[in-house]
């Protein structure tokens, strides 16, 4: 079985341009996923000299384990952010969706991307009867703003059924590498990219420019993108404090019945479904990621559930995160009143095509001194009042997770061929491999100090606390921690 998603088959790792050294720069972007290649879009023609670092290979972060559903039938966004924030805002929210789509759809043509990008239907749906009036909500407000909405009693395939159903046109999908990869050639000949290159640290200095301090060395910038997913600092922003991370579980395989559309259900049990040519992708098994711990156990019920539904085995099989804000709306803008030039795009609760697409929009807009309708709706500085109660129960349920992995550091899940023991009086993680090789690294996060887990199902070291994924080596696959936890002499 392939543990790579489906959309990384094929795609090449593009060349290295190792020997470009990290130079001053004018705006630099950290991270080349969805949101730091479209804000490189947006200002590439903008005569100052742009920078992009990724930590690894452009377009390979979470961008590349998404389902790329291009939807703006977002589950109940429009009556949730009604009762948060007012109707208007609400409209608001759909209106830079819309936007999103817009423009995803002009760069595909102005570049002529070959990126499959198809017009799709899009269905919601629910099982629960509790929801039915949920699915009314949503579907009342979408038609009060002039969106054609049907009502259905069945989705295209018989595999899942309904009780109660919308769905909508004018939504898409696509190939996201494809796209990603092809973005990133037209800038190339634009702007500068450098890979490998972790950033580590950003600190403003006197002069008004930023030091970036990262693995490869270190440089300035006057203006700083942080486009990196969940940002690797505490301060500003207080990050961890404003939302959760949510992990989901996708199978995928070929089916007879290649169909075109996407659906998603509103149920306690997260259904999400797309197709590509002939494969079913199939999402599930949403869980909070501080909540549970057993990832074999999600990836295995998640497996489980497609096998009896659509009988056969996924042939990809794949997990991925993303980040969840108190009042789920992305934090999109300028992250700190004292900071002018650091920007941030994050916080898609799993709708980042759309809304990393939108912020590389309004990001280049405030850059470029552009005014952008939709500034203060995402503003990281907006008051979080109507959602203030979540602060504190995410900071206790990171406190939980915390505590817990302190207290049964080898929980029953672990195999004979993982610990958690001490090596000269430092917590180790220690996997053993097939080969009987010992792979051992530091437990601890370097985040926020909280103590790794074992991924079984993706042979890494995982953070439950705010997401932070390592190899079993070391290495950060993913951030916020932006140093390793490697040992040398593993052996
Ligand atoms: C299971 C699942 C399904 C999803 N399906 C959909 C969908 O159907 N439709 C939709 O709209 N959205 C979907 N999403 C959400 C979407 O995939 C994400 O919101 C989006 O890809 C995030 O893009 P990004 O550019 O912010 O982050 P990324 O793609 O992760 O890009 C960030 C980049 O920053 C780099 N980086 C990180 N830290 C550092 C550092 N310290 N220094 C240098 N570089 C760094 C990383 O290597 C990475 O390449 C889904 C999410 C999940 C979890």
């Amino acid at each position: 079985m392939n543990k790579d998603s489906i959309w990384m088959k094929g795609i090449q790792k593009e060349e290295k341009k190792i020997s470009e050294n990290l130079k001053d720069t004018d705006i630099l972007i950290i991270g080349g996923g969805i949101t730091g290649l479209t804000s490189a879009y947006f200002l590439s023609d903008c005569g100052r000299n742009i920078t992009v670092v990724d930590k690894g290979q452009i377009g390979m972060g979470i961008s590349s384990k998404t389902t790329a559903k291009i939807n703006y039938l977002q589950g109940t966004i429009y009556q949730d952010l009604e009762k948060y924030y007012g109707v208007k805002k609400s409209k608001l929210y759909l209106d830079s969706q819309l936007e999103a789509i817009k423009i995803i759809g002009d760069i595909v043509k102005k570049l002529g991307i070959d990126c499959n990008l198809e017009k799709v239907d899009s269905f919601l749906y629910t099982n629960d009867s509790k929801n039915i009036e949920k699915i009314d909500k949503e579907r009342d407000l979408l038609k009060g703003w002039d969106i054609k909405v049907r009502e259905v009693d069945s989705l295209p395939i018989p595999e899942i059924p309904l009780v109660k159903g919308i769905v909508i046109s004018n939504t898409y999908v696509f190939h996201p590498l494809k796209y990603l990869s092809s973005l990133r050639k037209y800038l190339e000949k634009k702007i500068i990219f450098k890979e490998d290159t972790l950033v580590q640290e950003i600190t403003l200095e006197d002069s008004g420019k930023y030091r970036i301090d990262t693995n490869q060395g270190s440089f300035y910038s006057k203006v700083v993108v942080v486009a990196c997913h969940y940002p690797f600092f505490i301060k500003p922003g207080f990050f961890p404090f404003f939302g959760h991370l949510k992990r989901e579980y996708v199978q995928s395989a070929k089916v007879d019945y290649p169909s075109n559309f996407t659906a998603i259900n509103i149920d306690s049990n997260l259904q999400s479904v797309r197709f590509y040519k002939n494969y079913l992708i199939y999402g599930s098994n949403e869980q909070k990621l501080a909540k549970k711990f057993n990832y074999e156990e999600g990836d295995k019920n998640s497996k489980n559930e497609f096998m009896k539904l659509f009988k056969t085995s996924p042939e990809y099989s794949w997990m991925n995160q993303d980040l969840v804000m108190n009042d789920q709306l992305p934090w999109i803008g300028k992250l700190d009143k004292k900071q002018p030039n650091l920007y941030i795009g994050t916080g898609y609760q799993a709708w980042g095509m759309t809304n990393g697409t939108i912020a590389g929009k309004i990001i280049s807009d405030e850059i470029l001194g552009n005014r952008s309708p939709y500034s203060s709706l995402f503003s990281p500085l907006r008051s979080m009042k109507p959602r203030f109660l979540p602060i504190i129960s995410n900071g206790f349920e990171y406190l939980k997770a915390y505590g817990k992995t302190y207290l049964d550091k080898n929980p029953n899940f672990y195999k004979d061929n993982v610990m958690i023991t001490k090596i000269d009086g430092i917590d180790c993680g220690v996997y053993i491999d097939s080969d009987q090789k010992k792979h051992i690294v530091k437990n601890l996060c370097p985040h926020l100090k909280c103590k790794l887990l074992f991924n079984s199902s993706e042979k890494t070291w995982d953070c439950p606390c705010h997401g932070s994924r390592f190899s079993i080596d070391g290495d950060v696959i993913e951030g916020p921690a932006s140093f390793s936890i490697c040992i040398k002499n593993n052996s």
